[in-house]
């Protein structure tokens, strides 16, 4: 049996039709399930009895279970059980312009970058569509909130599981559903170029960010594998062609590690890389885990290296750092939580 909220709701009109019933009544039952929030087909009153009958036996409308949480300044964590017992988290985070929900897209993930926690636990499996859904509702049912934003920037590489996290993507912006507007949606990728390609070509209007990390490829296949598969001059030749292609600019994430990635040199030739481009870079301070040696680099050497980019009118800005008040590193609350069970 299906779960209702892996449907986007071109989906729900294509099943109400092959059941021989007026494709509108997706829209109600979008109505129901994402303004109304309701938690049982019988309460989906005017859609009719048979009708209502007729999804009970299609379609189930089970949640995730939220495991554990942890509170810090202006930011939640939270573990999710899964119904085969696997576990994922999700980050809630206020801003002054919203709430932003950072979801996670897989099980593990097989990307190995050398700095990053959720590497740690290779991929299991892929989050299902509904899972992914149910990430948001889940939080602003606890939290009484509403999201504003989301970044796919939690567990897993969104782009290793496309068609699901595509859908996922559909389902949250639709109007007549959850509604978070397109550029209040961010995909991040380590830089699977296929599948950026792929995402040139899909019209939507959502952003796109690439986990960059490294000025250069000997330093890139060193942090990040994938660099062996797609080395940065075809990383950036298919990033040009998506902003030629569709305009928007596009968000470089560079964590700084300490001595490694955080040099003058290094950031001369992030400008080089980058200039005359339609993007932007975020510096993002590493969140130090116990269980890798990588530093963060000092707050001196950040602003150095954003002064040299800023001075190149290379586009820049420092990540607000929300992960050391709470586990918040990409997979740190789930590998703490196995050490305690
Ligand atoms: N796989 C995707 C999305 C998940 S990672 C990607 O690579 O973009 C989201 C971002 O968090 C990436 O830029 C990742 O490199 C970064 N990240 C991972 N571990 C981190 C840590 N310990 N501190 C700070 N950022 C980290």
């Amino acid at each position: 049996m299906n779960n209702i909220y892996g449907y986007t709701l071109n989906m729900l009109e294509e099943y109400f039709l092959s059941i021989g019933e007026k494709k509108f009544k997706a829209s109600q039952v979008y109505d129901w399930l994402y303004k109304k929030r309701v938690t049982s087909f019988d309460d989906m009153t005017n859609i009719g009895k048979n009708v209502i009958e007729k999804l009970k036996t299609d379609f189930n409308m089970d949640k995730i279970k939220i495991l554990a949480k942890e509170q810090g300044k202006d930011v939640s964590k939270y573990l999710f059980g899964l119904h085969d017992n696997n576990k994922i988290e999700a980050v809630l985070m206020f801003h002054d312009y919203g709430t932003s929900l950072c979801v996670s897209t897989q099980v593990g993930c097989n990307m190995s970058c050398s700095f990053c926690e959720s590497g740690r636990l290779k991929k299991v499996r892929n989050l299902e569509t509904y899972e992914m859904v149910e990430e948001l509702l889940m939080i602003e049912e606890v939290e009484n909130v509403r999201i504003s934003h989301v970044v796919l920037m939690g567990i897993g590489e969104p782009f290793d599981n496309y068609d699901n996290v595509m859908n996922f993507i559909d389902v949250i912006n639709e109007d007549k559903g959850i509604g978070i507007g397109a550029r209040h949606i961010t995909v991040s990728t380590c830089g699977l170029v296929p599948k950026i390609k792929e995402f040139s070509k899909n019209k939507k209007q959502v952003n796109l960010a690439i986990s960059l990390h490294a000025s250069n490829d000997e330093l890139r296949r060193r942090l990040m594998p994938i660099a062996k598969a797609y080395p940065l001059d075809l990383l950036m030749d298919t990033i040009k062609e998506y902003l030629a292609n569709d305009g928007r600019r596009v968000t470089f994430e560079y964590i700084m590690l300490q001595g490694v990635n955080d040099k003058e040199e290094n950031a001369l030739e992030l400008v080089k890389l980058l200039k005359g481009m339609n993007a932007y870079v975020n510096l993002i301070p590493y969140n130090e885990t116990s269980h890798i040696e990588y530093k963060k680099s000092n707050k001196d050497t950040i602003m150095k290296f954003y002064d040299i980019l800023k001075k190149n009118r290379i586009n820049v800005t420092i990540r607000k750092e929300f992960g050391s008040t709470v586990s918040a590193a990409c997979g740190q609350l789930r590998s703490n939580y196995k050490e305690v069970e």
